[in-house]
């Protein structure tokens, strides 16, 4: 081996934790290898959580590592978490971990979020999660857009996620490109995205190059989009013709009269179809401001759902001889025609 292959050799041994090969190939071969170096190591292997290495290696350098640094370590690995570090290194030092110690890093653990080391945590002192703490965890999850984890904390709760929640992960997944667990957390919550998050979703996953993520997100969008326009009302004059054609009798309506003038045979008549009849206080009022735009009509009678599909007949009358728009029918009990805007000007 040459020199430059040696000192590699070394360092490849360093960085797995093989100390003691690294130090007999440094004498068999003659290659430096200083105590400062050995000691660094060890001191590395111990951030790593890698106790039985830092021991193995300090035996094999001739180098002290004394009781208290040691079980300093685990109390460090306790502090940051690294509970299978913890548990691990107790074991081979012979140190016990203090239960109360670990139940309060395991609280800490949901408070922020980490269900998976609080669970070890827990199952290290052989309790179960507090309800109200697993649901603190479970929301904090959903706010960093974690779906499973937080289903998971949800779940050990007993407890059903809340919509509003499930809408604030969906969100966030879409915001950070993450489309699958995104439409998940939205199918959970019984919700329908917005088609523009879907969109940044999509960009998202572009960015990242995450082509068939990327596709799934517009496709979603585009969906969205579809839904939404089929839901806008739209409004079509149709003639008497089509009208006949469309099996809808007209004359079973009843005769009409104009209030104003009591003209009864010369009633100018239109008709039109309406995609979808008007539920809410909304879509009347777009409903109004579509025949007023499109066809200048400002009174008119909705006929439910009498086409078919949702979609109504639109009736608006006005009286040939003195133009009044106040046309009414003969019969009052005649109840067909509902009223959503006053005839009377
Ligand atoms: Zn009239």
């Amino acid at each position: 081996m040459t020199d430059e292959k040696v000192v590699a050799y070394i360092k490849k041994c360093l960085d797995a934790g093989r100390m003691a090969e690294a130090i007999d190939t440094s004498k068999v071969t003659g290659a430096p290898l200083s105590k400062e170096e050995l000691n660094g190591y060890i001191r590395k292997y111990l951030e790593n959580g890698w106790m039985q290495k830092a021991i193995d290696g300090a035996k094999a350098a001739g180098i002290e590592l004394s009781k208290d640094v040691l079980s300093g370590y685990v109390n460090k690995y306790l502090e940051n978490e690294k509970i299978y570090s913890a548990v691990d290194a107790s074991r081979i030092i012979g140190m016990p971990l203090p239960k109360e110690k670990i139940a309060i890093i395991g609280k800490e653990c949901l408070r922020k979020g980490k269900i998976t080391s609080a669970l070890e945590a827990y199952k290290i002192i052989k309790e179960k999660p507090p309800e109200e703490e697993l649901i603190i965890c479970g929301n904090i999850c959903f706010k960093n857009g974690l779906l499973s984890d937080g289903l998971e904390a949800y779940k050990l709760a007993n407890k059903t996620p809340p919509e509003d929640e499930l809408v604030i992960c969906g969100n966030m997944c879409f915001n950070i490109g993450q489309i699958t667990p995104g439409l998940d957390a939205y199918k959970l919550a019984n919700k329908t995205p917005v088609k523009e998050i879907l969109r940044i979703c999509g960009e998202a996953c572009l960015l990242e190059k995450r082509t068939d993520d990327a596709r799934k997100a517009f496709v979603a969008a585009q969906k969205v989009e579809e839904m939404n326009s089929s839901k806008t009302i739209q409004v079509r004059e149709i003639s008497l013709e089509e009208l006949k054609n469309s099996k809808i009798d007209i004359s079973s309506k009843g005769q009409k009269v104009c209030s104003d003038c009591g003209n009864r045979t010369d009633i100018k008549e239109r008709y039109f179809e309406v995609s979808r009849c008007p539920e809410t206080k909304e879509d009347e009022e777009e409903l109004d401001k579509l025949m007023k735009i499109q066809h200048g009509i400002e009174n008119f009678y909705v006929e439910l759902d009498v086409l078919g599909n949702g979609r109504g007949l639109i009736n608006s009358s006005i009286c040939g001889n003195c133009a009044s728009k106040d046309v009414v029918l003969i019969s009052g009990d005649d109840m067909v025609y509902i009223e959503i805007k006053a005839g009377k000007k």
